[in-house]
């Protein structure tokens, strides 16, 4: 209606920034539909383990069918489940759903799911945690929580507590994107992470740029010394790789392997793997 009234009153009216608000409302509304009808589904995407050569984990990666829109991206609404909080019931149902499909996999591969810094910020986590091992019936270690630095803005001590119980609990601890943002090399000597994620816009680099790769190399050898694994992220061809595995690169995930596909896929993939590493 705006836009009809003609451009000059539409550019006076309506700014960029009202039109984003918008958005971001409309998403809310439909959230709090998607949360009530069960329109969410998680994809699952393969690490592969450079030392076994097989699958050892499969990330959960949260996909929203909105009716008539087909599948959403997490992109395009964490965002605006972080910030109304609603996240918070959204990342509790993705911890179930990925423990419950976790549970029916070969007893050494493993699930990663990712924990927004919000989650953190309410009470009740490591039960809840506690809660969907002991219902889906998954080893503890089988659970791998991927959080990132953004978390550590935080910095209260309530934070690193939480990581502690969660540990406690079984649970092992990534660090995700590890590069983007606010790294700081105290996070690691505060916490004991299992893993290393290192973002895939160093992975991009890797074989393009003599800094991009001395740094790849500097976080694996880090990464060793305090006893962590590293997987490397968006890894899309077979000489990134072998420069990962040259670097003492412990997993890689990414397109090279297998795009994020249904939990339906799952097994197959795995069998798939191991025929074709077999011998
Ligand atoms: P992330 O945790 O870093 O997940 C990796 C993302 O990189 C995934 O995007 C994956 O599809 C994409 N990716 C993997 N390999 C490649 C590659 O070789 N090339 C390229 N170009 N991309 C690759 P996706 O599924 O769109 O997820 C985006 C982000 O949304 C995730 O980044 C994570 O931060 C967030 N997210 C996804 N699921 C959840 C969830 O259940 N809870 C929360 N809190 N966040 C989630
Ligand atoms: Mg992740
Ligand atoms: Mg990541
Ligand atoms: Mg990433």
């Amino acid at each position: 209606a705006a836009k009809a009234a003609g451009r000059g009153r539409y550019r006076f009216f309506t700014t960029d920034l009202d039109e984003e608000a918008q958005q971001r409302r409309a998403i809310e509304m439909a959230l709090h539909d998607a949360i009530a009808n069960g329109e969410f589904e998680l994809y699952f995407q393969p690490l592969f383990d450079l030392k076994s050569n097989r699958f050892s984990a499969f990330e959960a990666l949260i996909r929203w069918n909105r009716p008539g829109q087909g599948l959403v991206s997490p992109q395009d609404f964490i965002g605006v489940a972080e910030e109304t909080g609603l996240i918070v019931p959204i990342g509790e149902w993705v911890l179930k759903e990925a423990c419950r499909i976790a549970a029916t996999w070969p007893a050494d591969v493993s699930v990663a799911v990712n924990f927004s810094t919000v989650q953190f910020e309410t009470p009740g986590l490591k039960n809840q945690v506690f809660q969907a091992l002991a219902t889906s019936g998954l080893a503890p270690s089988r659970l791998e929580i991927e959080i990132t630095e953004s978390l550590f803005l935080e910095s209260s001590g309530q934070v690193l507590e939480t990581l502690h119980s969660l540990k406690q609990v079984g649970a092992r601890i990534a660090l995700d994107d590890f590069g983007t943002g606010f790294s700081s090399l105290s996070y690691l000597r505060r916490f004991p992470f299992d893993k290393i994620k290192i973002d895939r816009s160093f992975i991009m680099e890797l074989l393009k740029t003599r800094e991009a790769n001395a740094v790849v190399k500097a976080i694996t050898d880090l990464a060793a010394a305090l006893n962590m694994e590293t997987t490397a992220e968006g890894v899309e061809d077979a000489e990134q790789v072998e420069a990962l595995r040259a670097h003492g690169c412990t997993n890689v995930q990414g397109f090279l392997f297998s795009r994020p596909i249904p939990a339906g896929e799952v097994v197959a993939l795995i069998q798939a793997c191991a025929t074709r590493y077999a011998a």
